[in-house]
């Protein structure tokens, strides 16, 4: 099942209609196509016309040792065209990077010469040129369609073997370890034949599979009960774990469905490599990223503090305080003294600071004591969240779809 949408920031969510175009057949790794798809009289010849009918489409997969001049021979072009359409292209993106499973495209017009060319890259993006009397060249972002998948599997020894025994992704396996981290020590829970079973969304381009999978929703049977994680979704900040089909806790996270890469605590320090005591969550997040106030609070500090780079510190009351570090930017609309709602944007993700890959710190502190925001609940208001039939609705369907992927398997 194919459904839109569900990418992270920055990426664009939009259905790839040119997956949905039947003349694009870019799963035929190795053949060369073309293929008519209407009488080469309607096909439209002034750039201004509305598309009535596409164009032919000749498509191949770019194999070891293929270079797209040599690609352009092979789909008939002479070598005044090609040299224009390896200009064009080259002008974009460098194509002595060119590498097998990049896709070269060309719609031709009825006699042949390419209306336009499209090169599309590993991480899904296209460099596409458009030829006739308003040349362009544009590099697009990815077309990603998010494709949900679901598996289990039966724990041995660990978690990673389990998943990679399963043919599932094994960074899943660190997903639970961080997320569980200040719940229960997963290792010392497992004794071998728990149960696991996770949704997770993977994003295609066309066939491709491109980027890393994220985790949705995870089930662990263990000797004490199951256990249900839900992260958050693009439209939510919760993590949320269940017990039994009970909340038991709930975790607000500053950007949306991103997900962990780093524990609270003693870890190597991935810059001095020396071990240090980090003292907040790490969330893997592109350059860019919104990041949002996780409660209600004023702000208290906003600028440079040497190490975190650019922060917004956020005074909750009760002594209890967070922190946003390696900020690319700040909201300017906000100021120190400011008060702000859960939700309100803070600024921007980067890699201010010592940081060597864009990615969020967030800290809580109490009366100045960093405290692992996974276990400490003082932040959460008192009313922050009562209500807890919503969430529980939220995991039964989760369990459901997960359920029915799985079935559906056979
Ligand atoms: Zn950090």
């Amino acid at each position: 099942m194919l459904v839109a949408g569900g990418v992270a920031a920055g990426i664009s969510i939009q259905m790839d209609t040119s997956a949905d175009d039947p003349a694009v057949l870019q799963n035929e790794a190795s053949a060369a196509l073309t293929v008519d798809t209407a009488p080469a009289t309607d096909m439209p010849d002034d750039e201004a016309a509305p598309a009535v009918a596409p164009l032919p489409i000749w498509s191949k997969v770019v194999g070891p040792g293929d270079s797209v001049s040599g690609l352009l021979t092979e789909a008939g072009l002479d070598k005044e065209t090609s040299r224009a359409v390896t200009g064009a292209l080259g002008s974009a993106f460098d194509l002595q990077h060119i590498q097998p499973g990049h896709v070269l495209s060309l719609g031709l017009k009825a006699d042949g010469t390419p209306r336009t060319a499209t090169l599309e890259i590993e991480d899904g993006s296209r460099i596409q040129a458009t030829f006739g009397p308003t040349p362009s060249v544009d590099r697009l972002a990815p077309q990603l369609t998010s494709v949900r998948r679901a598996g289990e599997a039966t724990v041995d020894s660990s978690i990673f073997a389990a998943l990679d025994r399963a043919g599932m992704p094994t960074r899943f396996a660190t997903d639970l370890e961080l997320i569980l981290a200040e719940t229960f020590d997963l290792r010392a829970h497992l004794g071998g034949g728990e149960h696991i079973r996770l949704m997770w969304r993977e994003f295609r381009s066309g066939d491709r599979v491109v980027g890393d999978p994220t985790i949705d929703y995870a089930q662990l049977d263990l000797t004490d009960g199951r256990y249900q994680i839900m992260w958050p979704d693009d439209n939510s900040r919760q993590t949320r774990i269940f017990k039994d089909g009970e909340l038991l806790k709930t975790f607000d996270q500053p950007i949306r469905g991103a997900r962990l890469s780093s524990s609270f605590g003693m870890r190597m320090h991935p810059v001095h490599g020396t071990m240090r005591m980090h003292s907040g969550l790490d969330f893997a997040a592109p350059q860019g990223s919104v990041v949002e106030a996780t409660q209600k609070g004023r702000v208290a500090y906003m600028g440079k503090r040497s190490g975190y780079g650019t922060v917004v510190e956020l005074d909750h009351g009760r002594g209890v305080m967070t922190r946003y570090a390696h900020l690319s930017a700040l909201n300017d609309k906000l100021k120190v003294g400011q008060r702000v709602n859960a939700g309100t944007e803070l600024g921007r993700a980067g890699s201010t600071g010592t940081s060597t890959a864009p990615h969020l710190h967030y800290e809580i502190r109490i009366n100045g004591e960093a405290v692992s925001p996974l276990a400490d609940t003082r932040l959460r208001q008192p009313d922050g969240d009562t209500r807890t039939a919503e969430p529980l609705a939220l995991v039964d369907t989760m369990q459901n779809e997960m359920a029915r992927l799985i079935a559906a398997k056979g």
